[in-house]
């Protein structure tokens, strides 16, 4: 057994990680401020210490309690559109929430360090699907601010005598239950999902002709639990995501037939296209795969299990 800290552990991928983790014997403590995260899905076993990342005093108090053998970074403001409405909150959540984190690490001799990253980062890449190696170029404040967390998180661990494994996973879009379909600022999955069940339109950004890689929640925790102790995933990014694309149009469709319905039975509304809103997305997972990992679950085979969920999370 080990002592884990999983930031970000009431949110919708950190919950299911810390499931995870408690089924396979570690001692789990999560830090969240519960701004999108919810204490009722943190499991009972768990210490939940409500506080933000972006506070030093507090994230110092709490490493200094005894050390982790592994800290899970997932704590951070996930929306692209909250981040060109408040940026502010977005740099203070994303970056110097990362860095209290990073140093709270180095101070109190944490050996393991895995960061949510995100498929934002590469902006409009050059290759589809995307390499780890493709240049950076985010086209969102908080492609921005995942970009900087992420190289603060490596360059400290690069530093002589650091002491610090990190890893970074470049996740694309998650999705399975537990995301909220009451949040409309991020998961767009989840966001129609949210629409149907409220038996609201569905709007489509844009043409609806961008793309996205999703990727189930479950595959997302085998990645995140098979790196935990990997030496060779040590100081490396990885892409997480199901290498297949989607485009928005055809989630609207695929959404609307896993509940019975069509753009003849419903109305699919189009508005204009979103600021940061990339064009293509798609994951090149070869450099995970190689290290023993393979997404499971089919694209049709995680909706229904999404759907099945967000009916019942809305009935109750
Ligand atoms: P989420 O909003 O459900 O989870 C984020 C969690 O962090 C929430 O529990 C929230 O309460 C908590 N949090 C926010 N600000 C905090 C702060 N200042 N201090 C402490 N806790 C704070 O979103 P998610 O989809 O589970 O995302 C988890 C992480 O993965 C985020 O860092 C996000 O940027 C990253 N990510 C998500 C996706 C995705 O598709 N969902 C893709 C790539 C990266």
């Amino acid at each position: 057994m080990s002592r884990v800290l999983v930031t970000g552990g009431a949110g919708f991928i950190g919950s299911h990680l810390v499931d995870r983790l408690v089924a396979d014997g570690h001692a789990v403590t999560v830090l969240d401020d519960l701004s999108t995260g919810r204490r009722e899905h943190v499991s009972q076993e768990v210490e939940l210490v409500q506080g933000s990342v972006a506070d030093r005093e507090l994230v110092d108090g709490l490493f200094s309690r005894g050390r982790f053998d592994a800290v899970l970074h997932l704590a951070g403001q996930a929306s692209i559109r909250i981040s060109f409405a408040s940026p502010e909150i977005d740099l203070t959540t994303n970056v110097l929430g990362t860095i209290n984190v990073v140093r709270a690490c180095h101070d109190s001799g944490v050996r393991r360090l895995l960061h949510a990253s995100s498929m934002t980062i590469y902006g409009e890449p050059a290759r589809i699907p995307t390499p780890e190696d493709e240049p950076c170029v985010p086209v969102s404040y908080y492609g921005v601010t995942k970009l900087a967390a992420e190289r603060y998180v490596h360059i400290a661990a690069e530093g002589p005598d650091s002491g610090l494994a990190v890893t970074s996973l470049r996740m694309f879009n998650v999705y399975g239950p537990r995301q909220s379909i009451a949040n409309p600022y991020q998961g767009v999955l989840a966001i129609f999902i949210g629409n149907v069940l409220r038996g609201e339109p569905i709007t489509i950004h844009g043409d609806g002709g961008q793309t996205r890689d999703f990727v189930y929640v479950d595959d997302v925790v085998d990645a995140w639990v098979r790196l935990l102790d990997l030496p060779a995933s040590f100081g490396r990014v990885l892409n997480v995501g199901s290498g297949r694309e989607t485009s928005v149009n055809e989630l609207a469709d695929s959404v609307l037939r896993s509940f019975g319905q069509s753009r003849s039975t419903w109305e699919v509304r189009r508005e204009g296209a979103q600021l940061g809103d990339q064009r293509r997305a798609a994951a090149d997972v070869s450099a995970l795969t190689a290290l023993g990992w393979h997404s499971r679950c089919t694209f049709e085979e995680g909706l229904v299990a999404t759907t099945s969920w967000a009916q019942a999370a809305a009935a109750s």
